[in-house]
């Protein structure tokens, strides 16, 4: 069953830039779907519409049957990992955790058992009180993951989360999230220009350009019947 659905979502930024054109996509539960594409394709703007950073011009957004189309971030049942991390680097880990958790009301021993778990989850056990900008750029990455599974989202978004980091940190945490994603049962849009990434991780393929979905399968099948020269080109460099 779906969980999110994208009805024919849009967005035109001023100046006339038809960033996301009319698409459409049906997420199950569970599933780990990666947007696929080059830079400019629409990958960001799409999931910040999901994540309630942008408002579409046209279209609808639910989730679990709710229009959630024009709810603020802190409305929605989202948790979204940003391109640039987008930490508090002079502030606590804790701190960074706590903040979404305090704008949803959360109580304080709740917020605490919640940050401490999730920690757990990513590897950080004891790093609560630690300064952000003291840890390495893998650490860093693990808080912001760790600070949108505090929220306990209904839906996962992360946006190139691994984009600044080496090729062997890259593959490890990849990994790591996707063991995470299966363990938590969590519904996840991925956003990766990289081909290798999404072939890897995802459950499904959404290839864009221009705004659209030029192709949209399994990864087997992708891999096998690439349909745009996006992946066909990077596929040919591997053969
Ligand atoms: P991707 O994440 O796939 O690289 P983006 O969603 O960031 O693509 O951008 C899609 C298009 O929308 C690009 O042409 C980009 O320049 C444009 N765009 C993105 N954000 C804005 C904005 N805030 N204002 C105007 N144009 C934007
Ligand atoms: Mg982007």
């Amino acid at each position: 069953m779906s969980v999110l659905k994208i009805n024919n979502v849009s967005k035109l930024f001023a100046g006339s830039v038809r960033a996301v054109d009319s698409f459409s996509l049906d997420v199950a539960d569970g599933e780990l779907v990666c947007l696929l594409g080059p830079s400019g394709s629409g990958k960001s703007t799409l999931l910040r519409m999901v994540g309630g950073f942008e408002t579409p011009t046209g279209g609808q957004i639910t989730i679990d049957g709710e229009d959630i189309t024009r709810l603020p971030p802190e409305k929605r049942p989202t948790g979204m990992v940003f391109q640039s991390h987008a930490l508090w680097t002079h502030m606590s880990v804790f701190k960074n955790l706590a903040f979404g958790l305090k704008l949803r009301r959360i109580p304080a021993a709740e917020i605490k058992r919640r940050v401490e778990g999730v920690l757990e989850l990513v590897g950080l056990a004891g790093y609560g009180d630690r300064h952000v900008a003291k840890l390495s750029g893998g650490q860093q990455q693990r808080v912001a993951l760790a600070r949108s599974l505090v929220l306990e989202p209904k839906i996962l978004l992360l946006d190139e989360p691994f984009a600044s980091l080496d090729q062997h940190l890259r593959e490890r945490l990849r990994e790591e999230v996707r063991d995470i994603q299966q363990r938590l049962g969590i519904t996840t849009l991925f956003v990766t220009h990289g081909q290798d990434e999404a072939l890897s991780m995802a459950d499904r393929i959404v290839v864009m350009r221009d705004g659209r979905t030029e192709q949209i399968d399994r990864p087997d099948v992708v891999y096998r019947e690439p349909q745009t020269p996006f992946v066909a080109g990077f596929i040919g460099t591997m053969n």
